[in-house]
C-alpha cells in the first residue's frame, strides 16, 4: 500500500524528533532526582517474593468474566472490581500456575471446524490484512492539543470504545510476532502498547489497607472494558524504564508500588517490554553499551518478577542501532550469558502487516501514536477500507484469505512465515 508510506515515514521522523526532545528533558530532570537512590532501592527491596508453595485457585481473569450485559457503573465499577483483584495478590502469586492457565487457554483454538459459507460471508476473514499497534505514552489530563504524547483518560476511553464498536479484540504482542493469533472469527487484533512508564499508565494508592488501581489511570481504564467486555480480549504491553517503573516524570511515592504492579501486570495478561535502562539513543551509542542497556534493563525487571519474558523492545526515540540495523537484537552476549529479542517496535506512523505478510519483520514493527490526529486518520482508513484489515477465521491454525483481495494485499503471503498452517482461500 504504497499511498500510505511517504506520509508514514514522515509522520515518523516527526514523532521521533519530537520524543528525542521531549524524553532528552524527563532525562535530564529525572536523573538528578535520584537514580542511585532508585538502583539502591532496587537492591534492598527486591521486590515482591513469589510464594511458589502457595495452593493457586484457578482465577485468570477471563475464567471469570462479569456478564458483558452488566450495567457499568463507570468509576466506582472499575474502583472495585480493579482492587478486588489487587486484594488477592498478597495471596496469589504463584505465577507459573497462572502462566500455565494461561498457555493451556491458548492452543485451543476460538473455532476449529471451517467456517461455514454463511460465516465466511459474514465475518469475511482477512488473515493477510493489516494489524493496529497503537502506541502511548502519557495517560492524563492536559489542555495543550498540541501535545501528542498525552492522551487524557476521557480520550484512552474513547479510543478504547472506537475499537470495541469497531470489532478489534486486544490481543498479547507475542501472539502477534509468533503468528499465533488466536481471537473469534470476525475480530480484528489490535495491540496496545504503553512507552517509558509513566505514572499515568499505573496509580496506585492505599485505601483502609489494600492496595487500589487508579480508576483513571490506564490500567483501570483497561481493567473497567476487560471487565464490562468479555468479547474484547485483554493485553497491553508496558515498556517500562526499570529504575523507576510507573513513577515517571514526578510520583516519587509511586516507586513503593514498583514490584507489585509488575507482578500484577504479569499476573493478569499483560506484557512487560524492553525500553533500556537509560532510554538511551541507540544510533548513537556503541554496540557494547547497547548490549549492556538492553541486557540490564531484563534483568532489573526480572529481579521484580522473575518469570517475565521481555522479549520485546520499544526501541527510544525509534533510533535503530548502526543507522538501522537490527542483529544485537537478534542476538547478544553480557556477562556470559545469552540475550535474544523476539521483536522490536518502531515509533509510528502505519497500521502493521500481518504476520504471515512478506512485509511482515518482527524487528520492525510499526506503531500508530495515540493523538488525536493519527488516531482520526487511522481509525478512518479503518472505516474506509474494511477490506485491507485483517479479521480472523478464528482459527490460528488456518490463514484464511478472500479470492477477492484488496489490490494491495495480492501476492503478498510468505509460505515460509505460516509453516504449519493450512491456507483456505474462499
Ligand atoms: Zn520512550
Amino acid at each position: 500500500m504504497t499511498q500510505i508510506r511517504p506520509a508514514g515515514l514522515i509522520v515518523g521522523l516527526g514523532i521521533i524528533l519530537g520524543l528525542v526532545i521531549i524524553v532528552a528533558g524527563v532525562l535530564s530532570t529525572g536523573s538528578d532526582n535520584g537514580e542511585d537512590d532508585t538502583t539502591d532501592e532496587l537492591a534492598t527491596e527486591n521486590v515482591t517474593p513469589t510464594d511458589s508453595d502457595a495452593d493457586m485457585p484457578d482465577d485468570v481473569p477471563e475464567d471469570d468474566p462479569p456478564s458483558p450485559d452488566a450495567t457499568p457503573d463507570a468509576t466506582n465499577g472499575a474502583t472495585s472490581d480493579v482492587s478486588d483483584d489487587i486484594d488477592d495478590i498478597d495471596v496469589e502469586t504463584d505465577a507459573e500456575a497462572d502462566e500455565e492457565v494461561a498457555e493451556t487457554d491458548h492452543v485451543t483454538p476460538y473455532r476449529e471446524d471451517p467456517l461455514t459459507e454463511e460465516e465466511l460471508s459474514e465475518y469475511r476473514p482477512n488473515e493477510l490484512g493489516k494489524v493496529l499497534v497503537l502506541m502511548y505514552h502519557r495517560i492524563e489530563q492536559q489542555d495543550n492539543p498540541e501535545d501528542v504524547w498525552t492522551r487524557t483518560p476521557d480520550q484512552f476511553r474513547d479510543d478504547l470504545q472506537w475499537l470495541y464498536d469497531n470489532d478489534f479484540y486486544v490481543i498479547p504482542i507475542r501472539d502477534y510476532i509468533r503468528n499465533q493469533i488466536n481471537i473469534p472469527p470476525g475480530k480484528r487484533p489490535v495491540i496496545l502498547t504503553f512507552d517509558d512508564g509513566t505514572v499515568g499508565q499505573f496509580r496506585m494508592s492505599e485505601h483502609d489497607g489494600s492496595l487500589m488501581i487508579d480508576p483513571d489511570s490506564a490500567v483501570g481504564i483497561l481493567e473497567d472494558f476487560f471487565n464490562r467486555y468479555d468479547d474484547f480480549g485483554r493485553g497491553g504491553l508496558f515498556s517500562i524504564l526499570p529504575l523507576a517503573p510507573f513513577a515517571w516524570p514526578d510520583a516519587e511515592d509511586q516507586r513503593d508500588y514498583a514490584g507489585q504492579k509488575l507482578q500484577w501486570l504479569i499476573d493478569n495478561g499483560y506484557e512487560l517490554g524492553n525500553h533500556t535502562v537509560g532510554h538511551v539513543n541507540m544510533g548513537e551509542t556503541p554496540d557494547d553499551e547497547i548490549k549492556s542497556e538492553l541486557a540490564r534493563a531484563e534483568i532489573l525487571i526480572q529481579e521484580y518478577v522473575p518469570e517475565a519474558e521481555i522479549s520485546v523492545l520499544a526501541v527510544p526515540f525509534g533510533v535503530y542501532p548502526n543507522q538501522g540495523e537490527t542483529e544485537i537484537f537478534e542476538g547478544w552476549e553480557y556477562q556470559g550469558d545469552e540475550y535474544a529479542l523476539e521483536g522490536a517496535l518502531m515509533v509510528g506512523a502505519e497500521p502493521a502487516p500481518s504476520p504471515s505478510h512478506v512485509e511482515f519483520d518482527p524487528m520492525w514493527i510499526p506503531r500508530i501514536n495515540g493523538d488525536d490526529e493519527q488516531l482520526g486518520r487511522w481509525f478512518s482508513y479503518v472505516e474506509d477500507n474494511p477490506g485491507i484489515i485483517y479479521v480472523s477465521d478464528g482459527n490460528p491454525n488456518t490463514v484464511t484469505i478472500p479470492e477477492n483481495l484488496h489490490p494491495s494485499l495480492v501476492d503478498t503471503l510468505d509460505e515460509t512465515k505460516i509453516e504449519g498452517k493450512d491456507v483456505i482461500r474462499y
